[in-house]
């Protein structure tokens, strides 16, 4: 260090001079702009640009007046877009007011749940506590899991897969094609071999072409990510019959590992009587949910529980923590289980089976009622996803925030969708329906093979 060394000497100008547009064209993208055909330009133009104070800000209180405006406008935004919003599995209906106190702390989980870190301000006691309940219902005893609050159902598959991997490190994974995007992904990460495995009309995996495909690969050991509800039918994987179709393969229980992703319906099956059980007690290595999905929560997190028997061939103690990193992620969202163990405590497994019951009621209302308009519709047996022929105007899409691909669309009956919604909901498509083809010249598009004949109401197919 030089001796000239002034430690409280600072830059004169800190404000970086802003970028020009033309710059932006030519290096925005950092390689000439080719990637605008794959991934289109990020757009600016609807951004709320962070300005620098004015020098008498604090006198005048400009600033603060205008940011409060920003956000009282944004906060009539947001009611009127939650009011609107169907396609997404998130329940919006909680009120969280009495946590509102916590706000002003910085809570950090960072490390192992079950490791107090010599960071203070966490809430493993409410981690902990909400790792046992849902230990309780996937039916493994405290002593033999172990688990954590995560970012979102994606970290859990990431979690699970990953697990999974290094159990079997030269094990092959095995989803079906209907798996959530972020199962390709974590194949993509690790550089595992991946198989897809085909899917029945419903979105269900298809076990036939299961035991294929096992047979074709039997000198390696498999991994499995099983869907407790897809992303787009809302089908749930048989596991049982996953199980049964590797004993038949003549895969032994030391040659595999399932990982269920729940993230969608994994608090939701447990209370449906004719559902596939997802318990330890079966030979699952790991679970994971969503818990701003089903349960709702003002922040994306979720919920991963495996076997503590694997996590030790994960994990990596870590002096800087002294805990122990077993996770995907470093710092942890704390808020996110105090939130999850409120709502637990206020519902229970008793309320949260009602709420279950009214979805599927809601859910099977609305299939009934699109049909009944004639609307091609389906809804899986164990399911609260309505899969329909995708609305003609991408406005009217966006406007009830439904969830498209190819010819169908869905919307997920969450606890906050009520029957009135619905109702408001069908009234506008109908209406709108008899513009787009009430002369004729435009036919509702054909979902036979998205959805099978029998649920296709096109001209063809009723
Ligand atoms: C939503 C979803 C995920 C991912 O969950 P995020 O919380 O959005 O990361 C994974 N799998 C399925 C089936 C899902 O529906």
């Amino acid at each position: 260090m030089s001796t000239e060394f002034d430690p409280t000497a600072i830059l004169s100008e800190p404000v970086p001079t802003p970028i020009a547009q033309s710059d932006l064209e030519s290096n925005g993208t950092g390689d000439g702009g080719k990637r605008e055909l794959v991934l289109g330009r990020n757009v600016h133009t609807s951004c709320l640009a962070v300005t620098e104070p004015d020098a008498n800000d604090d006198i005048t209180g400009d600033k603060d007046a205008y940011m409060a405006g920003v956000l009282a406008r944004y906060r009539k935004t947001l009611l009127e877009r939650t009011k609107h919003h169907l396609g997404y599995p998130y329940n919006l209906d909680f009120d969280y007011g009495a946590l509102a106190q916590l706000h002003h702390f910085s809570i950090n989980n960072l490390g192992d749940p079950f490791i107090e870190s010599n960071y203070g301000v966490h809430s493993r006691q409410f981690e902990v506590g909400v790792l046992d309940w849902f230990a309780r219902l996937w039916e493994i005893e405290k002593d033999d899991y172990w688990g954590y609050i995560t970012n979102c159902g994606t970290e859990g598959n990431l979690h699970g897969i990953l697990v999974g991997r290094e159990v079997f490190p030269d094990g092959i994974l095995y989803a079906s094609r209907e798996s959530h995007y972020s199962v390709f992904k974590a194949a993509r990460m690790y550089r595992m071999d991946c198989i897809k495995v085909d899917t029945h009309v419903s979105g269900e995996i298809d076990c036939a072409d299961l035991k294929v495909k096992l047979l074709a690969n039997k000198d390696k050991p498999a991994i499995f990510n099983i869907n407790i509800g897809t992303t787009v039918k809302g089908a749930v994987d048989d596991l049982d019959q996953v199980i049964q179709t590797l004993e038949e393969c003549g895969i032994t229980q030391d040659r595999f590992y399932i990982h269920c992703d729940g993230a969608l319906f994994g608090l939701m099956m447990p209370f449906v009587k004719r559902a596939p059980k997802v318990s330890f007690k079966k030979p699952i290595g790991s679970v994971s949910v969503s818990g701003h999905k089903f349960v709702g929560c003002p922040m994306p997190c979720g919920v991963q529980i495996t076997r503590l028997q694997h996590i030790n061939a994960l994990s990596r103690n870590v002096e800087y923590l002294a805990s122990r990193d077993a996770t995907i992620m470093g710092s942890r969202n704390g808020h996110a289980p105090i939130f999850l163990w409120y709502t637990l405590n206020r519902k229970g497994y008793k309320g949260f089976q009602k709420e279950v019951q009214k979805c599927l009621r809601n859910a099977h209302y609305l299939k009934d009622r699109l049909r009944d308009a004639g609307i091609s519709a389906m809804l899986n047996e164990l399911s609260s996803t309505v899969v329909f022929e995708r609305p003609m105007d991408e406005e009217f899409v966006r406007r009830w925030q439904l969830a498209c691909e190819g010819n169908i669309a869905h919307v997920v009956v969450m606890p906050n969708v009520t029957i009135d919604k619905l109702e408001s909901f069908l009234e506008e498509l109908v209406e709108k329906r008899s513009t787009w083809y009430g002369d004729g010249k435009q036919v509702p598009p054909c979902v036979a093979r998205d959805i099978g004949s029998d649920s296709c109401l096109c001209g063809q197919h009723k």
